[in-house]
Formats: structure tokens, sequence, C-alpha cells
């Protein structure tokens, strides 16, 4: 059977650390997430929200359990883990190469998928800083991504979500007041809502927005989950 099959979360007595013998930056976390839903994560700097987003994929020392479609994260291998589930760092880090490089690594997909991904993303809207002409799948990407916006990155990363077919999708948002790039914003918040609506998405969310429409509002503190329910109920 193809697996993943849906998107589904449980997450059980959760804790991490940045390094083996380091302090404890999140404690004992529990919640589950149902296939489909998108999860807003709140909380004020320094509450451990980049930190739980690195945990699910085991990025940094955990403990606890991650079950991942009903399969604990612990058996699944990390780059099967990984190529399952799209996370978005808040400045993502690109590959030094071409869009198309980026987008499909493994050259697994054809043009009319990586293009159709990109549209749909939105990122042909956006010009290259620098150049006259609209992103191709054959422009450059300058090391690490430095002639791409942030958003523009995460837009990015967007597409290569939607061509993966990825059934997780975890997003730290970047933070508007660091960066007021609104139309890469709007474009993110499209995706969310339409393209990617079938995906269960956990977002760790700086925008009122994201919150109010969210199915599940998470609020850590101090590296604690505080509260877990829909808006109506927080
Ligand atoms: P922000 O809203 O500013 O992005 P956050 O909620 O994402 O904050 P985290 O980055 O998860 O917060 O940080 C949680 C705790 O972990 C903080 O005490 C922070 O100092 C610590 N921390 C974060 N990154 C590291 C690291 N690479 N090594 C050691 N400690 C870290
Ligand atoms: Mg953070």
């Amino acid at each position: 059977a193809y697996w993943p099959a849906s998107g589904e979360l449980r997450v059980e007595n959760l804790s991490a650390r940045y390094s083996s013998d380091g302090p404890k930056v999140l404690h004992d976390l529990s919640f589950h997430v149902a296939s489909g839903e998108r999860v807003g994560v709140v909380g004020r700097t320094g509450s451990g929200k980049s930190t739980l987003t690195l945990s699910l994929l085991r990025c940094i020392f955990t403990e606890g359990n991650v079950y991942y479609d009903g399969i604990p994260t612990s058996a699944i291998n990390l780059e099967n883990l990984r190529s399952n589930i799209t996370i978005i760092p808040q400045v993502p880090e690109l590959l030094t190469g071409t869009l198309r490089q980026n987008l499909d690594p493994f050259d697994q997909h054809d043009d009319a998928t990586l293009n159709n991904a990109l549209r749909s993303a939105g990122l042909f809207e956006l010009r290259n800083d620098g150049d006259d002409g609209r992103l191709t799948l054959e422009s450059d990407i300058s090391s690490g991504g430095g002639n791409l916006s942030v958003g523009q990155r995460q837009i990015l990363a967007l597409a290569r979500a939607m061509v993966r077919g990825s059934k997780l999708l975890i997003l730290d948002e970047e933070n508007l007041t660091d960066s007021p790039d609104y139309k890469t914003d709007t474009l993110i918040q499209s995706s969310l809502r339409n393209e990617l609506r079938d995906v269960t998405q956990i977002i760790v969310a700086h925008r009122l927005q994201t919150i109010m429409d969210a199915d599940k509002i998470m609020v850590l503190d101090a590296g604690k989950l505080m509260e877990f329910g829909t808006p109506a109920e927080l």
C-alpha cells in the first residue's frame, strides 16, 4: 500500500534538546492532528515553535513518540521521512543551481508538472531581483537562494510540496514584522487554502488570519503546550 495514505500525526510525550546533554527546550508535548487539518502554532519568541517543527522530523535530540500515519517516525528512515513531509523553515536555504534543480532535485517530474506547481504557487508572478525577465525553470538560484527573497524561497518550497504530493506540510512562517513582503505572503496564504487545502498543515503563525481560520490552535509557552483546541474553544 502507498504510504503515507493520509497525513495524520500523533505526538506523545515529546521532549527535545539541541545537544545530548543540553537543557530540554520542549517538555512533554502530546497532541493529535487529523488528516487534512490545519494547526496554527503560536507563542512568544523563544517558546519553542521552531524547535517543535525540527523535532517532528527528528532533526534534533528528541524523546517520546511521533506517529506519522500510525507509524512511529523512529521506524521510518530519515530519507523516507523527510521526502514525505515538507518542512519550510523561517529562512529556507536553497541549492545553488537552477530553479528546476531546487524543485525536482532527482529529476523525477516532467516540465508540465513543475511549471504547473510554480504557476499555482505564484512564483512566476514574481520577478528575479536584478533581472528583467520572469523566472523560468532554468533561472539560476545563487548560493543558498540569496537572489530570492525569503518569501519567494518559501513559495518555491510550497511548489516543491505540490510536486512531491506531500501529505504533511510544516511551515515556519516568516515574521512579517521582520520583512514586510505582503505580496509573497498573499501568495503563500492562497496556496495553503487552495492547492494545498487537503494537506495536513502545521503552521507557525505570525498572522491573525492564519489563527482565525485554523482548525486548531496550539499555544506554546517556555517549551510547554499550554492550549490546544479549536479557535472557538480557546
Ligand atoms: P521565534 O518566534 O523567535 O521564532 P521560537 O518559538 O521559534 O521563537 P525556538 O527557536 O524554538 O523559539 O527556541 C526555543 C528555545 O530553544 C529558546 O530558548 C532558544 O534559545 C533555544 N534554541 C533555539 N535554537 C537553538 C540552537 N540551535 N541551539 C541551542 N538552543 C536553541
Ligand atoms: Mg522560530
